[in-house]
């Protein structure tokens, strides 16, 4: 799997570094962001910020201009966070230690465990809905073979040496290779110890055939989260400090709806708010 990796692994350029704040960096904006688009952001990021303590000293409102395009916006946030607990209670060093790096804004048991091997190279299974496919069809035949914390276990088991690459490979096989609903057995470099390849997994139900359901254009038009991206997109096209008007309806939510999204993100530190006479107001935080 290493050897296949070395040959066919994604060249995605925030691989080309283990510098700890740079994987930092890399693992929050591929959490929820298509690894090739992560890597283009990733770029202009580390050019802009090179360290966390340049990262920890940018004002929010140039933390959340520089997200555009990324999505999940309290990402952002949660890694600006980041930075300033590492500066503050970390001297300025990211932690090389599991519990340590959990406990930063944003890192949770997977992204904790990336950046443990991929920085550290520390052998610890960092796992995903990816890597969890992966493994579990090979050692068992079926993606949801092992609870939660047996899966752990066996990841954490079965890493090898090269911490860092047999993490890459893991998930490039989950992306590329193991697919939810089609997995190329064919091409992939376990099939040889694959239970799943083998043909020990259960007979798929009618769900598992059934043509998957495309999300129209207009279903996504009328969520929460198309308006709180149009929303946070407004404020950034703006001047800086320069306030917005919310007071009217955005597609197809009307200004009742508006108005509650942006106090819902006020709340969360995406914008300022204020309201005013002629409705409500807002504009991306002046603090740093
Ligand atoms: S052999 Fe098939 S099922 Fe097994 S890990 Fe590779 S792609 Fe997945």
């Amino acid at each position: 799997m290493l050897a296949w990796y070395a040959a066919n692994g994604r060249r995605l350029a925030f691989r080309r570094t283990a510098d700890p704040y740079a994987v930092l960096v890399s693992e929050l904006m591929a959490q929820q962001t298509q690894a090739e688009r992560a890597a283009e952001a990733w770029e202009r990021w580390i050019a802009r910020w090179p360290t966390v303590r340049a990262l920890a000293e940018a004002p929010t409102a140039d933390v959340l201009r520089a997200w555009a395009g990324l999505g999940y916006n309290r990402r952002a946030l949660a890694l600006h966070r980041a930075a300033k607990t590492i500066v503050a209670e970390h001297g300025g060093v990211v932690p090389a230690d599991v519990v340590a790096l959990e406990e930063l804004p944003g890192v949770g048991p997977y992204t904790a465990r990336a950046l443990a091997a991929i920085a550290f190279g520390m052998r610890v299974g960092a796992v995903d809905v990816n890597v969890r496919r992966v493994l579990g069809r090979i050692a068992a035949g079926e993606s949801e073979a092992y609870k939660p914390a047996e899966m752990q276990t066996l990841a954490d088991a079965v890493v090898p040496a090269d911490a860092a690459a047999w993490t890459h490979a893991l998930m490039d096989i989950g992306a590329t290779l193991c697919k939810a609903r089609t997995p190329l057995c064919g091409a992939c470099p376990a099939a040889r110890w694959c239970r799943y390849a083998a043909g020990e997994r259960p007979t798929p139900g009618p769900a598992a055939n059934a043509p998957a359901k495309r999300k129209s254009a207009l279903a996504f038009e009328t969520t929460t989260r198309w308006l709180r991206g149009r929303i946070l997109a407004r404020a950034r096209d703006a001047a800086s400090g320069d306030w917005v008007p919310y007071g009217e309806a955005m597609g197809s939510h009307d200004a009742d709806a508006v108005g509650e999204a942006v106090t819902a993100m006020a709340a969360e530190g995406l914008l300022e708010y204020r309201p005013t006479a002629d409705g409500p107001q807002a504009r991306l935080p002046q603090e740093s």
